[in-house]
């Protein structure tokens, strides 16, 4: 699945905000959870336990990992629960 996209198309920050999604900050990316659509199967966690820990708050920090592996782990999600948008490089 790739959770950067919708319907084809890059996500955008209005489009996660309307849909319920929660926005966690990173440096390179941020990365969008909506609780609703979570079907807790831990693909995330299992993919980088340091960006993604339940018990933590906030339990996501993007920084805890490298960008391109993040929307690999992103992209493991299979509810599209977890979306991502990557910051422009200059
Ligand atoms: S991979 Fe997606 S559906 Fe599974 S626990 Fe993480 S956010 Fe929820």
């Amino acid at each position: 699945m790739d959770n950067g996209r919708i319907d084809g198309e890059l996500v955008t920050e209005h489009q996660l905000l309307e849909l319920g999604y929660r926005k966690y900050t990173g440096a390179d990316m941020d990365i969008y959870y909506a609780i609703d659509k979570c079907q807790h199967v831990g693909n995330c966690v299992r993919g980088n336990p340091e960006v993604f820990e339940v018990g933590r708050r906030p339990w996501i920090i993007a920084d805890n990992g490298e960008a391109k592996k993040n929307v690999i782990v992103v992209d493991t999600c299979p509810a599209a629960a977890l979306k991502y948008i990557l910051h422009e490089k200059e």
